[in-house]
């Protein structure tokens, strides 16, 4: 820009109505070396103000005919005030003159001495200044527009903290117009607090000012706004410097962090809390615990966790779906609530299990009192959709110290102590005892043997026959797996296919339970026995593996056996499972010609209208519902509608566990017509069973 200038003649308006004065100017601008003026010339301060637009500088003399003095320079200066004025002046009017300066004229020069250097010097340098406080002006406007465009409250002071400037942003957080803020201590129009302590934070400008740095806000720093409305904000303040490198003032820039603070409050608590009930998870649990310890440890009170897991709440959600299985864990949730007083933490680490950490408790009673009242507000019925759902649980309770002094050992011999419940038959708590850590150890020490069980040849199976209850015949078997531990010595199914189950050695297991029932059945028949069908025991962990179809299908082609002799015994927990491929392996098995039982019938959930989707051909009516047949009204009237569902929907129905005379003669009046139990005979080795087959079962014991 300075450059043209060079190059372009300047404009000069010259205002004067004494020419021989008017033609010296004329002459020195004329003569100039420097630069090039074009000058127009004009008498009166009228025409001057008709002209004044395009001119790069103003002359004037003071004294014109229609204006005099001052009231000249104001009349140009109001129409013109970026152009520069240059006054012609007799020496008796240098006050004047000096007055019109301090107004904003540029300068003076006596009329008498005007020469070709002095006055283009006086002019050109006039006419730089001017277009450099111009371009100034016009940088300032733009930094007051960027400033007011950009995101971020910007606000500054002077030395002594006073506000000298705040842009549109920082008016609307701190809710002061910069008029009114202007001049005001920062205090007053930024008021800070502490987010957490409530306490005044510190002034970051006095410190920037005073340490001459950048300082950063307060962590958790809480603007109060003039109305009291509050916002997060997080930024910094930075000192002002003048060209000299003097503290002038400080800078604050900050912004309105609340969304931000309120998402990272929002994600934190997400990651410490289960979405499904609210209840906080295990990191906030284990947190709380080692909290309650330390405060125990200081008030030396007690304290006590205890370890909730529901009964067989897994059957809820395989037979009914993960959707009804969600609203009974909130509905437990709901219920564990109020059992506990506002002070104790009620956690969910973790699909069915709860932990709650009770605080203060004077005296381990209260903690039974507590999971007394847990047992009993479970117990009642929870109302989901159309369902009305009965769950259990089992409950372990340890106290702060003596169970424990960490929050690990605490929360383990408390998982100890909830197992021991499960094993005393559930639905009761139980406190944690040293004995029980021996158990758990021990349940390592069978899976560790279980591996080897196989390769050992140490697992067998026992055979228990399926009597027609009418004519005594022996209608089919089931065989059931043992083994014959080294040390514990024969173990029966109870104590370790749970284990296996969880452990994933169901499987090997499974097939080979699978390959010995074949090979034992065709061995049976080779040696002249009656061709028998043979159930095997399958486990829903077994049927969900890809291959379990066809492996069927190989053990049937290796040991020859007809696929109509075969009987898997399925229990409902897999027919339950919401997946459609149970139904198509179902089918498959099914078509292959193998025959379907369920198992422990009526312990599930099964409704009539999902059984109907499965080709299966038996029904095993589950012992508990035999036991007290002969003196439990409802047990029997449950039994008559099993047998009777099952005729209905062409199922061979068989009752499981008869172990009386009474029992028998009960079914047969059902007219149940097949039974399993130890009234005909225990599950025996295979020699004995051959031998039960050859003569049959002794004929008192099922004569009519
Ligand atoms: P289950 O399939 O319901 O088998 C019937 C269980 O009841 C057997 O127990 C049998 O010995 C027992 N039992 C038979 N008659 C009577 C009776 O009159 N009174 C009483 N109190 N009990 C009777 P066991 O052999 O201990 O098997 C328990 C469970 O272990 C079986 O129940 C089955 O679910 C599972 N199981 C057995 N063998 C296998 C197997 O090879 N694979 C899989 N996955 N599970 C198996
Ligand atoms: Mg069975
Ligand atoms: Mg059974």
């Amino acid at each position: 820009m300075r450059r043209t200038w060079l190059f372009m003649p300047r404009h000069i308006l010259l205002i004067q109505d004494d020419a021989p004065h008017a033609k010296a100017v004329l002459e020195a601008l004329g003569n100039s070396s420097d630069a090039t003026f074009q000058v127009e010339w004009v008498r009166s301060c009228a025409e001057g103000l008709a002209r004044q637009a395009d001119a790069d500088a103003i002359l004037v003399d003071l004294l014109l005919p229609d204006s005099r003095g001052m009231e000249t320079f104001q009349r140009l200066f109001r129409a013109a005030p970026h152009i520069p004025i240059l006054m012609l002046i007799d020496p008796q009017d240098e006050d004047t003159a000096k007055l019109a300066v301090q107004c904003g004229a540029q300068d003076y020069l006596f009329k008498a001495r005007l020469d070709s250097f002095l006055l283009p010097k006086a002019l050109e340098s006039m006419i730089e200044r001017a277009a450099i406080s111009e371009a100034m002006f016009e940088q300032n406007d733009r930094a007051l527009v960027t400033l007011d465009s950009i995101g971020d409250a910007v606000m500054s002071t002077d030395v002594a903290c006073r506000i000298t400037y705040l842009n549109a942003i920082a008016e609307a957080l701190t809710g002061w117009p910069q008029e009114e803020a202007i001049g005001r201590p920062l205090e007053e129009v930024f008021r800070i607090v502490d987010g957490g302590t409530r306490e005044s934070a510190q002034n970051p400008v006095a410190l920037a000012i005073r340490q001459n740095k950048t300082v950063a806000l307060t962590p958790n720093c809480v603007l109060i706004r003039r109305d009291g409305v509050e916002a997060a904000i997080e930024d910094s303040a930075a000192p002002i410097h003048n060209r000299r490198g003097r503290v002038t003032g400080a800078v604050v820039v900050f912004h309105d962090v609340s969304a931000a603070r309120a998402m990272t409050l929002r994600m934190s608590y997400l990651a410490q809390h289960d979405s499904l009930t609210d209840l906080p998870n295990r990191v906030l649990m284990h947190d709380r615990l080692v909290e309650a310890i330390v405060l125990s440890n200081r008030h030396r009170r007690k304290l006590a966790v205890l370890f909730v897991d529901l009964d067989r709440f897994k059957r809820i959600n395989d037979s009914l779906g993960h959707i009804v299985g969600d609203r009974l864990l909130q509905s437990v949730a709901r219920r564990l609530f109020t059992c506990v007083r506002s002070s104790d933490t009620v956690s969910r680490p973790g699909g069915d299990e709860f932990v709650l950490l009770l605080w203060e408790e004077r005296q381990a009673l209260d903690a039974r009192l507590t999971a007394e009242k847990i047992l009993l507000a479970l117990r009642e019925p929870h109302y989901i959709d159309q369902h009305v759902l009965h769950v259990t649980a089992s409950i372990g309770m340890v106290t702060y110290p003596e169970d424990g002094t960490d929050a690990d050992t605490l929360l383990k011999n408390a998982d100890f102590a909830m197992y021991h419940a499960k094993q005393c038959g559930r639905d009761n708590y139980q406190y944690f005892q040293l004995e029980m850590n021996a158990r758990a150890t021990e349940r390592q020490a069978i899976e560790a043997d279980l591996r080897q069980a196989i390769e050992r040849r140490e697992l067998l199976l026992h055979y228990q026959p399926k009597v027609d209850l009418v004519t005594g015949a022996i209608v089919g078997v089931e065989a059931l797996i043992r083994w014959r531990h080294p040390q514990r010595g024969l173990v029966a199914p109870g104590q370790f296919i749970e284990i296996a189950e969880e452990c994933g050695l169901i499987v090997p297991i499974g097939r080979w339970v699978l390959r010995e029932a074949c090979r034992q059945a065709r061995v049976w028949q080779d040696g002249g026995l009656a061709p028998i069908r043979v159930a095997i025991n399958v486990s829903a962990v077994e049927l969900r593996a890809l291959d379990f179809v066809s492996s069927v299908a190989d053990s049937l082609a290796a040991t020859g056996l007809q696929a109509h002799n075969l009987e898997l015994e399925l229990t409902e927990t897999f027919l339950m499972q919401e997946a459609k491929s149970t139904v198509a392996v179902v089918r498959e098995l099914r078509a292959m010609g193998v025959h379907l039982a369920l198992d422990d019938f009526g312990t599930g959930y099964s409704s009539l209208s999902y059984l109907q989707r499965f080709p299966i051909d038996t029904l095993k009516i589950d012992q508990s519902f035999v036991r007290d047949l002969a003196t439990d009204a409802n047990d029997a009237n449950i039994v008559r509608a099993m047998i009777g569902m099952g005729n209905s929907l062409h199922m061979r129905v068989v009752a499981e566990g008869i172990e009386t005379r009474v029992q028998l003669e009960f079914l047969r009046a059902l007219r149940c017509p097949v039974g399993q139990g130890f009234y005909f005979s225990r599950p025996v080795p295979p020699a004995d069973f051959a031998r039960l087959l050859k003569r049959g079962l002794r004929t008192d014991a099922v004569a009519a």
